[in-house]
């Protein structure tokens, strides 16, 4: 940090009209009710100014603003539970503020200060703390973004941004195990290009192939290497894991994969719990050959959303394998409860990850 940004006060407007006592706290659809507040932090002369915390509400934009036109844009998503004391607990909040400046620096952004984000989420959290949900299964889904301001047509780097957090009370998420597909025309991303950051432009970029997916009967799909489609990268907006052979498998991170923080922690879960586990290129050949030798007990998906989501088909040139059904006592099994218990700060938190 440097001295310009180190202590910048807040501004805070708090809300006449709160609207959380509208809200079915048990009736949550994703996305449909947003808190009271939000953190905006503004950019402008090389600096970050104008931190304030005011009713969540419309921004006024010019329709010139750059990131419409070029897609300087990057977000984050993380969770807020609450504890049996009622107290908000945040589940690694430094690496999603990792993330999104190594987002921010691959799609030429300012990076965003540790005491604006953490300083800006954690005033957010204790004046919308009444939307944090603690019926089991439930949290506040927390969105940080920053998107280029400038109203400019040219296609440079914008020199003004804007950073906002919002957040938005979730339901328990019934994970159905996904039917998925392993897509060899389409890709998410490629070597060189922005697949480790979570830019706008990803997220659209997947849209298409995913809708052909679902219009053939799946749920997801598996996204393999640009190059040759011969190994699996990620599945929709999570990580892939595997029990192969009684180990965790799981693509390395590279910069075609995001760097899934649901992801680490069941690597470090694993090789805690003493199993070993194996992060490296993964072939999807590779993948079907111990599915149907039966040496493959579960392949899932990682990610905040959902914590893991197994996989009951992977549709591959044409065929549907099926996967064995997950059991109560599988590992899969085991490192959801175990990671939603962490979070909810239910069991000790012996890695430190639970703020
Ligand atoms: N891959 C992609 C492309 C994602 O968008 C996400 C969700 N952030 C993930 C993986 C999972 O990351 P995390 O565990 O940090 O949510």
């Amino acid at each position: 940090m440097t001295a310009d940004t180190l202590s910048l006060p807040i501004d805070i407007q708090q809300t006449t009209s709160p609207r959380v006592q509208d809200v079915d706290f048990t009736n949550l659809v994703f996305g449909r009710n947003i808190s009271d507040h939000m953190f905006v932090a503004e950019y402008r002369d090389g600096q970050w100014q104008q931190l304030r915390i005011v009713p969540y509400g419309d921004l006024s934009l010019s329709p010139a603003t750059a990131a419409l036109h070029y897609g300087q844009a990057i977000f984050e998503g993380m969770k807020a539970y609450k504890n049996e004391d009622n107290e908000v607990l945040l589940f690694r909040p430094h690496d999603n503020w990792k993330r999104f400046n190594r987002s921010a620096e691959r799609m030429c952004m300012p990076t965003v200060p540790e005491e604006v984000f953490m300083n800006g989420l954690t005033e957010l959290m204790r004046l919308d703390a009444e939307w944090v949900p603690c019926a089991p299964g439930c949290s506040l889904y927390i969105r940080p973004y920053m998107f280029a301001a400038d109203a400019y047509l040219g296609v440079r780097p914008s020199e003004s941004y804007l950073f906002v957090i919002f957040t938005s009370p979730v339901g328990t998420y019934y994970a159905n195990p996904l039917k998925v597909k392993v897509e060899t025309d389409y890709i998410r991303a490629a070597a060189g290009g922005v697949g480790a950051a979570k830019c706008a432009g990803n997220y659209a970029a997947s849209l298409y192939p995913a809708r052909l997916a679902q219009q053939a009967g799946y749920d997801q799909l598996i996204w393999t290497d640009a190059r040759d489609h011969v190994f699996v990268e990620e599945s929709g907006t999570m990580n892939v894991m595997f029990m192969l052979d009684g180990k965790l498998v799981t693509p390395a991170v590279s910069d075609t994969i995001l760097d899934g923080i649901t992801r680490k922690s069941i690597v470090e879960i694993a090789r805690h719990w003493g199993i070993s586990v194996e992060e490296r290129k993964v072939s999807i050949r590779e993948v079907i050959e111990a599915l149907k030798e039966g040496r493959l007990q579960a392949a899932f998906g990682a990610g905040t959303a959902v914590v893991v989501s197994p996989f009951s088909v992977i549709a591959y040139e044409g065929v549907d394998y099926h996967l064995p059904a997950v059991e109560e006592d599988s590992f899969v099994t085991k490192v959801k409860n175990y990671l939603t218990d962490l979070r909810t700060g239910k069991i000790a938190d012996t890695f430190g990850w639970v703020l």
